[in-house]
């Protein structure tokens, strides 16, 4: 299992991963604990990084990208993690994300421990005089003014990655103002839920699947409908110029009289015409079509008759 804790300071990160560690038998790997050892220690990285920690200040991302990058290489990383303060900025999320893809790994989720930032300097305090009563050296960014930079930083660098995971449909939020048990069993619930969803398909998992089909379906009615539409546009410009030259051929012959019966007799093969090519592009001849027509009707029925023939083939 890989899961980030996401939280301001103060918030229950270390308490929760501990629980976590325990219960799936995955590492806590904090970037401030690993920073703290090496500043303890007095490494190249350890010297970079303390001032900027004592200041409540944010180490450069490609320090902490490069410890993570080491750590989850080695074997008792291979069961899975816990990143406690990590990533806390989105190009850090960024690096995070293409660093485990190269190792063909994903994130199972990120735990968003949500508190109210009054409780938090409460908490903080709590911390420190547990702390000092117990004889434990105070940390040195653990001081009021301290840590309102560090909750600045927090508000400014870390919270934008609520919404990069959130769009990334990883985040599950939790209630941290909770005792620390009842924030235990809240994200007992989620992983186990995770867990469930995970090892058996259920709708939740079919469901792109049958979307896809919808969609499928979708598109193809939309199609369908969108053809019907192409034929019925093609159908009505059929009928506009059957009629259109009806007319104008109605026209034509009407000012011979002398030709009336002449025209009525020649007119019968071209409204027999005019009436096939209606059929032909599901067209209703009109009363009109069948009675007045002439040669040159019987020319432009031709050529209408002709152009409805392709458009309805077209549609
Ligand atoms: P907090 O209780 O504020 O979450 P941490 O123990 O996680 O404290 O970190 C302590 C300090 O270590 C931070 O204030 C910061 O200076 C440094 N640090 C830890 N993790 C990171 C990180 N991912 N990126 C940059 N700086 C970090």
């Amino acid at each position: 299992m890989r899961l980030i804790l996401l939280g301001p300071p103060g918030a229950g990160k270390g308490t929760q991963a501990q629980h976590l560690v325990q219960r799936h038998g995955i590492v806590q790997l904090s970037t401030g604990d690993m920073l703290r050892a090496a500043v303890k220690a007095g490494t190249p990285v350890g010297l970079k990084a303390k001032d900027i920690m004592a200041s409540g200040g944010l180490v450069p991302d490609e320090v902490v990208v490069g410890i993570i990058a080491d750590r989850i290489e080695e074997a008792d990383a291979k069961n899975g993690f816990i990143l406690d303060g990590f990533p806390r900025t989105v190009p850090q999320a960024q690096a995070l994300d293409k660093l485990l893809k190269s190792k063909g790994l994903a994130l199972d989720a990120v735990l968003e421990l949500r508190v109210n930032e009054g409780a938090l300097l409460r908490r903080v305090e709590t911390r420190i005089a547990e702390m000092k009563a117990r004889g434990e050296a105070v940390r040195a960014d653990d001081t009021p003014e301290v840590l309102s930079q560090r909750l600045a930083n927090y508000r400014a660098q870390t919270e934008p990655l609520v919404d990069y995971y959130g769009e990334k449909r990883k985040l599950a939020t939790i209630d941290g103002m909770k005792s620390i048990d009842e924030v235990t069993a809240d994200i007992k619930r989620v992983l186990d839920a995770l867990s469930e969803s995970a090892a058996k398909p259920t709708k939740a998992r079919r469901k792109p699947a049958a979307k896809k089909a919808k969609a499928k379906k979708a598109a193809k009615a939309a199609s369908a409908g969108r053809s019907a539409k192409k034929a019925k546009t093609a159908k009505k410009a059929v009928k506009k110029a059957a009629k259109k030259a009806v007319k104008k051929t109605a026209k034509k012959a009407a000012p011979k009289r002398g030709a009336a019966k002449k025209a009525k007799k020649s007119a019968k093969p071209a409204a027999k015409k005019a009436k096939t090519a209606a059929r032909k592009g599901s067209v209703k001849r009109t009363r009109k079509g069948a009675k007045a027509s002439s040669r040159p009707a019987k020319k432009v029925t031709k050529k209408r008759a002709k152009s409805a023939r392709r458009l309805t083939k077209r549609g």
